[in-house]
């Protein structure tokens, strides 16, 4: 084993040799053996660098390369930047350089492994956003295909509202028959009369038909201007109203609507027992026409209910007592049956005219009454 070796002396300056002891030769140099060398009074010396080699040849040439060189040149080996080192880099110091440049490359390697793998994860992480995305529009195309389903549900729901609603009118439509049928029955149990009385009514209907009169004679006209004033004291009784009643009943006998007067209790100038029934009844019907109905009313319409009878197409009034002060049907005007309407109405007056009659004048009589024990208290 041969090595290359580089001392420091005391001034500063450099020594280079060979030597197949090192260690006995640097004590050699150490305490001054070495006579014809310049470190012998340059002492002490200090080892700044040693290279190993396999012969004796390759150590010396080693040792003239490093002698031949300027003090940058011994100091860039002393500091192992051999890259500072062309020269003895291609000769002794190869191996040493390669390796250097091998882990330079490796380095190097390693960076670009490093950077693929951080590409990876960046795309990783991109990859990782699109799918966040598709995922957020999937939910949002799930939460629109409920909003969808809610909407197609609540459509159902009024569809099916909508059925009920046309069976419970159909329902009441057939109770409404069946009351007409028993109604008939009660009116005339032998069957026989029955007989008679439906080919009677058939007769009549025929009549009618070709006059254009609504049918009337399946409760009498009496029988309902009593459910009529009883209405009228309804009036009286629980609202203090001026008691008049008024019923709507269709083509078949049945009830549309009652009311009653409820000027001072509705503060409305219209609220007229007729305007009442006739209410009651288009929200029944769901419609303002009234084509085919008979309206009872226990005092002669005025002329504002007269019209609102005409603009409803009702066919026929009957009334009970007449108005002398603003009666619309013969007494003061004659509204119902004025040519000049394209509906014509048929009227009938007089019927209970004196029941009707007696039930207004005591109404007034007790007011005029009150205000006269009133009148009579503040004097007091
Ligand atoms: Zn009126």
């Amino acid at each position: 084993m041969f090595w290359t070796y580089i001392l420091r002396c005391k001034d500063g300056s450099y020594y280079s040799g060979h030597t197949d002891a090192l260690e006995y030769r640097i004590a050699q140099h150490q305490q001054g053996d070495i006579s014809n060398c310049h470190t012998h009074a340059r002492r002490p010396v200090e080892v700044v660098y040693v290279q190993e080699f396999g012969t004796r040849e390759e150590a010396f040439l080693a040792e003239r390369q490093i002698k031949g060189w300027r003090r940058d040149k011994k100091e860039a080996l002393i500091a192992g930047r051999l890259d500072l080192l062309p020269t003895l880099a291609r000769t002794a110091y190869e191996p040493v350089l390669r390796q250097a440049q091998d882990e330079r490359s490796k380095a190097a390697e390693a960076r670009s492994v490093l950077r693929q793998a951080q590409d990876e994860r960046s795309k990783e992480a991109e990859g990782r956003n699109v799918l966040r995305q598709a995922q957020d529009e999937r939910s949002k195309e799930a939460e629109g295909r409920n909003v969808l389903r809610q909407a197609q549900d609540e459509r159902s729901k009024e569809a099916e509202g909508r059925n009920v609603l046309r069976q419970a009118q159909d329902e009441r439509s057939k109770e409404a028959e069946a009351r007409s049928v028993l109604r008939q029955a009660q009116h005339e149990p032998s069957k026989e009369a029955e007989g008679r009385r439906v080919s009677r009514q058939a007769q009549d209907e025929r009549v009618r038909g070709a006059e254009g009169s609504p049918p009337n004679d399946f409760v009498s006209d009496e029988f309902l201007m009593r459910r009529a004033l009883a209405l009228a004291e309804r009036a009286e009784r629980e609202d203090d109203e001026i008691p008049v009643g008024a019923i709507l009943i269709d083509a078949d006998g049945d009830i549309l609507g009652e009311g009653w007067n409820r000027n001072i209790a509705e503060h409305d100038p219209t609220a007229h027992a007729e305007i009442m029934a006739m209410r009651a009844a288009g929200r029944r019907l769901a419609n303002h026409r009234m084509v085919g109905c008979t309206l009872y009313v226990t005092l002669e319409p005025c002329a504002m209910c007269a019209m609102a009878i005409v603009h409803a197409r009702i066919a026929r009034v009957v009334y009970a007592a007449c108005d002398p002060k603003t009666g619309a049907a013969g007494s003061v005007f004659d509204l119902l049956a004025d040519p000049r309407h394209n509906h014509r109405v048929e009227v009938q007056g007089g019927v209970l005219a004196e029941e009707a009659s007696a039930r207004l004048s005591n109404y007034f009589c007790r007011k005029r009454g009150k205000a006269v024990r009133v009148e009579r208290k503040a004097r007091r």
